[in-house]
């Protein structure tokens, strides 16, 4: 069986989408997702301050993004989901393993963005005062 050496196939930033342009549209998206005000395009869930977000682009046309999305919604075996589905048909064992990993992944930070959330409501609600 032929294998090719090195693994990855190497693609330059720009021709990937992640150019001079990304780096603009990440930087004017970022103080909206930094509010924690901003939902993933992938899970649906807000993105809580301070958890790793990428800009999501299109699957099929990669010039285009779709919104924002967390980095652990965002990565490929995420979008292999997508694409097998679309195709309809199932997922490798190895396949169903990493979205498995994912979904940990989800509920971990869903349930620390919960507690971040409780905890920044418990700091702002005045203290009482005893006189
Ligand atoms: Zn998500």
């Amino acid at each position: 069986m032929a294998t090719r050496r090195g693994g990855r196939r190497r693609i330059n930033t720009t021709a990937a989408g992640y150019g001079h342009q990304h780096q603009q549209a990440r930087r004017a998206v970022a103080p909206f997702v930094e509010s924690g005000a901003a939902r993933c395009s992938r899970c649906g869930r807000p993105i809580a301050p301070g958890t790793p977000w990428h800009l999501d682009h299109d699957d099929v046309d990669r010039s285009r993004y779709v919104g924002v999305a967390h980095a652990v919604c965002n990565t490929s075996a995420g979008a292999r989901k997508g694409n097998a589905m679309r195709r309809q048909r199932r997922l490798t064992p190895m396949e169903a393993a990493e979205l498995a990993a994912i979904e940990y992944g989800r509920r971990e930070t869903a349930y620390w963005a919960e507690v971040e959330a409780r905890q920044r409501r418990e700091a702002e609600r005045p203290s009482p005062r005893i006189y």
